[in-house]
């Protein structure tokens, strides 16, 4: 029998992964998805004049929105709301080409221990605006050529996560992961090539200030003849985020060599050594091993404060999703009413502190002491309560595997 071929393209069955057959003639899928993106595109109804979509609230208003989620961390709240304003202002007077004040953008870097909120802030903000939201890990990213991911592969996600609507990816909300660890490893610029520091950094540069880049819509290189897709990164909002671990040292050794300033009285202004985070400049960032072009291409500094005790425990109870509402209502779902005890929520908080992951120690110990119950319940008609007691908490986590992880100190 004739091999089957792909009347659009002319590939044959064995170089595409799937041909459809129609009543005259055969489509493979790099042609579908290709027809696909051709309707999309003569489908979207056409903006120009239009304002452009999404749901900008006043900073308090989104302040007020970030607390029902995000415990603590106001001044980060109040840096992140007001930046995240003035750039969406910006895309809306952007359309109104007569003003000659063109205020430029303002991409933003959070630095903040693990676990500590910076991710949360940022997908929780794009979706009190409603805009497309994706995380990148900068650690997979290389130049190009290299094993790794290409930097243009961090659109990708956008583009997947905005469903391919390449306007609303325009205006999206790319959050870059663990900026600290592409950095360089000595202040030095080098001279041989760094393929997993510098070069990165090099090629986020472009991306970042706003330019025409080609994305591969299914991303990789697997697919190297599907057809790239403009993006321009001109209106994407990129927050950055990292633990800089270390940098604290670095900040701590500037400030005494220019000591901070004097107040009114001429008194020395005391510093506040248990979160030396706040001084953090970017001059810090620099120090630490980000090329000076891109701690430029990002203006907003803040920082994140670590979580203690007090915050924790607020974690685990207060937000609007938190943890413990969580499981109560899964219970709930079963007919079970779910109480915890505060002796064993502070247990929990405990071996969250103990972990030092943060608020993300949270889930795997709740999972740890929740998930016996959550096995054997649903299938006991004769238990309509539990009361998780600091007994109950202590002796399913002891005998979880959680327990016998050592804690890096
Ligand atoms: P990172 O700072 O490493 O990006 P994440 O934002 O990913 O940390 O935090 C991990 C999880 O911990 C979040 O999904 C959230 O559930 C919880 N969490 C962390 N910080 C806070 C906070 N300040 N308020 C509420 N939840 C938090």
């Amino acid at each position: 029998m004739a091999q089957l071929i792909c009347s659009f393209c002319g590939k044959q069955k064995n170089e595409v992964m799937i041909i459809v057959s129609g009543l005259n003639g055969h489509i493979c899928d790099e042609c579908v998805f290709q027809a696909h993106q051709i309707v999309l595109d003569e489908m979207k109804p056409k903006t120009e004049g239009k304002p452009p979509k999404f749901n900008l609230i006043k900073p308090a208003e989104m302040k007020a929105h970030l607390d029902q989620y995000v415990i603590g961390q106001d001044e980060a709240k109040k840096v992140l709301t007001v930046a995240v304003y003035n750039h969406y202002k910006r895309i809306m007077q952007a359309n109104n080409e007569e003003d000659e004040i063109v205020i430029e953008k303002s991409n933003i870097i959070m630095v903040g221990e693990t676990g500590t909120g910076k991710t949360y802030l940022a997908r929780t903000l794009a979706k009190i605006l409603q805009v497309p939201f994706c995380i990148a890990d900068a650690t997979v990213l290389t130049e190009a050529g290299y094993v790794g991911e290409d930097v243009e592969n961090v659109l990708t996600h956008l583009l997947q996560a905005a469903d391919y609507d390449v306007e609303a990816a325009e205006r999206g909300i790319v959050y870059i992961d663990e900026i600290d660890k592409i950095a360089r490893k000595s202040a030095n610029p080098s001279i041989t090539r760094d393929v997993s520091g510098e070069g990165v950094q090099q090629a986020l540069l472009k991306m970042l200030e706003g330019s025409n880049v080609n994305v591969p819509p299914q991303g990789g290189r697997k697919h190297p003849e599907q057809k790239m897709i403009p993006i321009n990164t001109e209106n994407i909002l990129f927050i950055c985020g990292g633990a800089f671990d270390g940098i604290q040292r670095l900040i701590s050794s500037r400030m005494k060599q220019r000591p901070l300033g004097f107040n009114k009285e001429g008194e020395e202004q005391e510093t506040d050594t248990e979160n030396i985070l706040q001084y953090v400049t970017a001059q810090d960032l620099k120090n630490f091993g980000l090329i000076p072009e891109l701690v430029g291409r990002l203006p907003i500094l803040t920082y994140l404060r670590p979580l203690n005790e007090e915050s924790i425990r607020r974690i685990l109870t207060e937000p609007k999703n938190a943890l413990v509402k969580q499981y109560q209502k899964l219970f709930a779902l079963e007919g079970i009413q779910l109480k915890f005890s505060p002796e064993a929520l502070d247990y929990i908080v405990k071996k969250a502190m103990e972990s030092r992951l943060g608020a993300r120690g949270l889930r795997s110990i709740c999972e740890a002491v929740m998930t016996d119950a959550m096995f054997e319940y649903p299938s006991r008609k004769d238990i309509r309560h539990l009361t998780v007691t600091l007994e109950y908490a202590k002796e399913k986590f002891e005998h979880s595997t959680l327990s016998h992880l050592k804690v890096a100190s």
